[in-house]
């Protein structure tokens, strides 16, 4: 029952201003967020990196409110992409953006959101890097995919990020399991309504591995964005029973979660991406990642009534 209410919660602003003051909050922040700073991204990306995982930055910022703040994000991103390639990590590292941050919701959102984010895909096909759209709530589902389709006609390599909990995911499972498709694949991390999505977790699962199947079976690369150890297993299962090597797929999982399973796959051979996010507007993300589990949410209120 916790979930949907912190995820209610995600979009609160005066719950914000609430978690955003409580001194308990920073410690269980820096768990998962690499710092607010460019410069402490980047040594997170190295660390990271010096253990043989690659990694995708998300440059924190959603749910914007006017056209000023769109700039700023995409200004953010392009002095990311810039520090990568001076830092030489622009083969490790790839950039993980939320159109959201680029506009999206406002007036025009879908164009602005596009004009916004193709310097940002330009400037990193420049530095030898790519991009991947993340997946947002279900009403930004149909125009992140147009601005995929759009980004990938310049830009194929060019990431999507499918949620399996939506009931039209499979549809998108085959429509986006051509040659060359980046494709993540995740459980999904919205409050959703029962007429688009699955509210129990085990058809969420279920689900999941329909679409992995379908993205394995497929010419694509699949992405496999779970720290769930049976999708883990069941991934390479169906990697193995379609022929695909450990370089045709890769695992994703986000930083600060499950940090030895991240590094149990790669001394297995295994490709390792870890999603970064920085900056300082990590309300949001943290709250997402709180919902995700229920030992996170009694940590951080223990934390709280302890002090
Ligand atoms: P679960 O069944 O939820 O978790 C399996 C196990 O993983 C848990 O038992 C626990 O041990 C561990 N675990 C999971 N979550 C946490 C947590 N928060 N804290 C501590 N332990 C945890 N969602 C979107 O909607 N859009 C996106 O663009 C998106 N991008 C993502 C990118 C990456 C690389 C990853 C890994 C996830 C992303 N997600 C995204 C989030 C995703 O949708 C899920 O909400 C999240 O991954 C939890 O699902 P799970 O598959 O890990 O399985």
């Amino acid at each position: 029952m916790l979930g949907p209410v912190l995820l209610a919660a995600a979009r609160s602003d005066s719950i914000r201003r609430l978690v955003s003051a409580a001194p308990v909050t920073r410690p269980m922040v820096d768990r998962f967020v690499a710092g607010e700073q460019l410069d402490q991204c980047l040594r997170s990306i190295r660390s990271l990196s010096g253990r043989g995982m690659e990694v995708t930055i998300d440059h924190l910022g959603e749910d914007i409110t006017d056209r000023s703040e769109a700039l700023r994000n995409r200004d953010a991103y392009l002095a990311l992409t810039e520090a990568l390639a001076a830092a030489g990590l622009a083969d490790r590292a790839e950039m993980s953006v939320k159109l959201s941050a680029f506009g999206q919701a406002l007036a025009g959102g879908h164009d602005l959101a596009y004009e916004n984010v193709l310097p940002v895909v330009e400037a990193a096909a420049e530095a030898g890097t790519t991009v991947t759209l993340d997946m947002e709530d279900h009403t930004t589902v149909d125009s992140t995919l147009a601005v995929l389709a759009e980004l990938r006609k310049r830009f194929p390599g060019t990431g999507a990020v499918l949620q399996s909990y939506l009931f039209r995911t499979e549809d998108d499972c085959h429509a986006l399991a051509g040659e060359g498709s980046r494709v993540r694949l995740v459980k999904g991390a919205y409050k959703e309504p029962a007429e688009v999505a699955y509210q129990d977790k085990r058809e969420v699962d279920k689900a999941y591995v329909r679409c992995l199947k379908i993205l394995m079976a497929g010419k694509g690369y699949p992405m496999v964005g779970s720290h769930d150890p049976r999708m883990v297993a069941i991934a390479q299962d169906l990697a193995g029973r379609y022929g695909r090597k450990q370089e045709e797929y890769e695992f994703q999982m986000l930083y600060g979660i499950r940090e030895a399973e991240q590094e149990r796959l790669v001394a297995e051979g295994n490709r390792m991406r870890v999603y970064v996010p920085y900056g300082t507007d990590w309300y949001g993300y943290f709250m997402r990642r709180l919902a995700e589990r229920p030992a996170n949410m009694a940590f951080f209120l223990r934390s709280l009534v302890s002090r």
